[in-house]
């Protein structure tokens, strides 16, 4: 359930409604200040008469229940797109925002070539795994804080934004110093103890989906993260388990009008995992930004060859800049509605 308020209502006025919230034991309000409109979210569990008590009280315009399980993820609850600003780019706005780096942080040389050439190719914000999440044990699972260290080195000399996966509760507050968005990985998208963690930052975000999520199950994991008071989440399609072996997973396109539907959140694309072969990166990308994505997750190594994880899968500088031309072209025929 949501109570709207009118932008201009008394501090009073909000107490009242967040203390006839609070006076439901089990009920908590969660307020969210819009530009033209303040929302009070109720999480917990509704009791019937809950929206007619509250309609009553000064200040409120309307009482609207939410039919969803996911509150404050909703379209619902937030008709407007949300919009997640990293260092002034806009993730959630008309323009794709480009996410590329590495799979992995291997050495400084790797990781500061890479920003500067996604930089020079249009990228906005770059991309390094520190904290790597490995199917087998014996696999390279990256360079942990001295790889958070490398990609500071990057971001000093090319004033890219940073994004980086947390893997563990106790982790989040050292990821948290070094990136500007935070990102959970689809084999963790349901660790809620690491949803609970994330939610209690201010910053940016971004949550994988599931490698079996549904829908709902994904917006729910978003909703852990906003539960805990952080609104500023990305979401991200990155293929789910089909059967087909030939791709590394099932790029699920029709995942981004669905989620921009049900929900006000962004959502970007990771034609990278979901393909798992470079030369699928690009047609795949080209599809999920003509459907719509606010932005796509994109590996790039210097060589590809010797990356210590998911070479097969990523870009060359050379094919990540022809990439990036096609990109800019379909994003400007393609028109995303501001509202779903
Ligand atoms: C990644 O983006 O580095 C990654 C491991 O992706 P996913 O969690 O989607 O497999
Ligand atoms: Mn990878």
């Amino acid at each position: 359930m949501i109570v709207i308020m009118a932008k201009e209502s008394s501090p009073a006025e909000l107490e009242g409604v967040k203390n006839r919230i609070e006076s439901h034991p089990g009920l908590r309000p969660q307020v969210f200040d819009g530009v033209e409109r303040i929302v009070v979210g109720v999480l917990g569990s509704i009791p019937p008469d809950l929206k007619d008590e509250i309609e009553l009280l000064p200040g409120v315009i309307e009482v609207v229940p939410i039919s969803k399980p996911y509150k404050l993820a909703s379209r619902e609850f937030h008709p407007d797109n949300s919009r997640v600003v990293v260092n002034g780019v806009v993730i959630g706005g008309p323009e794709p925002v480009i996410m590329a780096g590495p799979c992995s942080v291997e050495d400084e040389e790797q990781m500061v070539s890479t920003a500067k050439a996604v930089k020079a190719a249009g990228a906005q914000i770059l991309r390094g795994g520190a904290f790597k999440p490995r199917s087998s044990p014996y696999s390279f699972r990256g360079m942990g804080i001295e790889g958070l260290e490398l990609l500071k080195t990057a971001k000093q000399e090319t004033g890219l934004p940073i994004i980086t996966e947390v893997m563990a509760v106790e982790d989040v507050e050292t990821v948290a110093k070094y990136a500007d968005i935070l990102q959970i990985g689809a084999r963790n998208m349901q660790n809620y103890n690491l949803l609970d963690a994330v939610g209690e930052l201010k910053k940016p975000v971004m949550v994988k989906r599931g490698l079996a999520a549904s829908y709902e199950e994904w917006l729910l994991a978003a909703e852990y993260v906003m539960a805990g008071g952080n609104d500023q989440v990305i979401l991200c399609e990155r293929g789910v388990r089909g059967f087909e072996q030939f791709t590394r997973f099932t790029m699920d396109v029709a995942a981004i009008p669905v989620i921009q539907r049900l929900s006000h959140l962004p959502i970007v694309a990771d034609p990278s995992h979901s393909t798992g072969k470079w030369y699928l990166v690009t047609p795949v990308a080209l599809a999920a930004v003509a459907a719509g994505a606010h932005g796509l997750l994109i590996e790039v190594h210097p060589n590809p060859d010797i990356a210590k994880c998911d070479g097969p899968q990523s870009l060359t500088f050379a094919n990540f800049s022809a990439l990036m031309e096609q990109v800019h072209a379909v994003a400007g025929v393609r028109k995303v509605p501001a509202q779903v």
